[in-house]
């Protein structure tokens, strides 16, 4: 047999993969419309209408069926005004899981309170209920959760830990836009649901983000918050006045969408459904066809009723290939495919070369109090040595594309000697 592809065999495939962003139907007319308004971000002067940022919150909330969103600029800045309207700041502690994009805790230092992060759990790769509760202390002043790669956490399990501490959970929906659990999408569990639409999320506008809740007096400060302390007039203002009021109820900071943005949002939502349908589609076929390479799906929590994919994950299970480590298959198996899209997962906080305060000089309680590396994130840890993932671009493909990836899989397991330079295994025996 050929060698890998990383070795400088031939590729297992060599079509092009789907790009990713797609822009939507009437995207480019949306942006077109921006363009000519005479207002590009919503702190310019009111034009006769509705601010395309005003119409895109209203259409997210429904989409959630929630009364209340308030967009921002980035899925970093919906969490920092998240906690803030919770009211989280200096000698509060937030628990977060020890394994997700590095924002989950420096958006926590951000707000000069620190970041606990605690185990997850082996199956879903999400946060641990239970690890939640030993984390629990009295200076806990919120949960934030992630609904990671493929799966949404155990609501069920986390709601009842946080209500009966009384404790705030935020749930960081940046992975998991348009899931649903017991029916209810995901982001109107928690106290607030927050959101990203930066350009690899599943809806984007290249950068971008939400916050949404169910709660008047929350999504009034998270107004404050993301606009330098304004809020949008209760009264239609004249033409060319300024739409945003400077109350200064609670002291905020810019963290505003700009028109370009909302506007290309409107249109991408309404195609979310669809593109996200077909990834599931699409994963379904992978998770049967990539258990013959020695690769176990991620899988979801029981009360999930809609999956959605911002990446397919799955766990190396074959001892030879899991020594190899994860870094190693997925920059071999991404070599058979052409493309960057299959990548190892997070690295556990313990060691996120990412993740260091001690660089900056911000922070209230001085680089130690942030300090992560002796956290106890066994599952974490290992998540991070075997678990593989592939971008949900790969999966807006068809069948055959597929296919090629349980074939690129299976290439790289027969091959597993290339990676871990031992001898190959006689083959003769069959
Ligand atoms: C992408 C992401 C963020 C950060 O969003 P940005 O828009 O890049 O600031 C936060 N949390 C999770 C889980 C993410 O995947």
């Amino acid at each position: 047999m050929s060698l890998l592809a990383i070795n400088g065999g031939e590729r297992v495939r060599t079509r092009e993969w789907p790009k990713w962003p797609q822009p939507a139907p009437g995207a480019l007319d949306a942006l077109q419309e921006v363009l000519s308004s005479g207002r590009w971000s919503i702190s310019g002067p009111y034009q006769g209408k509705s601010s395309f940022e005003r119409r895109f919150a209203q259409e997210f909330a429904d989409y959630h069926d929630l009364p209340y969103c308030v967009p921002t600029a980035s899925g970093t800045a919906s969490l920092m005004v998240a906690l803030e309207a919770c009211g989280v700041g200096v000698g509060d502690e937030v628990i977060i899981p020890g394994l997700t994009w590095v924002a989950n805790a420096s958006t926590v230092a951000g707000v000069n309170a620190v970041p606990v992060p605690v185990d997850i759990d082996r199956d879903t790769l999400c946060i641990d209920p239970a690890a939640v509760e030993r984390a629990i202390t009295p200076r806990t002043a919120a949960i934030v959760i992630v609904h990671l790669y493929s799966a949404v956490a155990d609501l069920d399990g986390l709601l009842e830990v946080a209500q009966r501490h009384g404790i705030p959970l935020i749930e960081d929906c940046a992975q998991a836009h348009g899931a649903t659990y017991r029916d209810r999408r995901v982001g109107t569990f928690g106290a607030l649901g927050t959101f990203s639409m930066q350009h690899s999320k599943v809806l984007t506008s290249g950068e971008g983000g939400a916050v949404i809740t169910a709660s008047a007096d929350l999504a009034r400060r998270a107004e404050h918050l993301r606009a330098d302390g304004r809020t949008y007039s209760p009264t239609e203002p004249l033409l060319g006045e300024m739409e945003l009021l400077q109350t200064a109820e609670l002291m905020g900071n810019n963290r505003c969408l700009s028109e370009f943005q909302a506007a290309l949002l409107i249109a991408q939502l309404a195609i979310l459904d669809e593109q996200n349908a077909r990834r599931a589609r699409n994963a379904a076929l992978l998770d049967s066809a990539i258990g013959a390479a020695g690769i176990r799906p991620q899988v979801t929590s029981p009360g999930t009723t809609r999956r959605t994919y911002y990446e397919w994950a799955g766990w190396i299970d074959d001892p030879e290939l899991a020594e190899a480590g994860c870094e190693k298959v997925a920059a071999a198996v991404a070599a058979e495919l052409g493309t960057g899209a299959v990548t190892a997962c997070y690295p556990a906080f313990t060691t996120n070369p990412l993740y260091r305060p001690g660089t900056r000089k911000r922070y209230a309680l001085g680089p130690d109090a942030l300090d992560l590396s002796q956290s106890e994130l066994p599952v974490c840890e290992d998540a991070a040595r075997r678990v593989i993932t592939i971008h949900h671009s790969l999966l807006l493909g068809d069948e055959q594309d597929m296919h090629d990836i349980a074939r690129a899989f299976e290439k790289v397991h027969a091959h597993r000697h290339e990676l871990t330079g031992r001898d190959a295994l006689p083959t003769s025996m069959g």
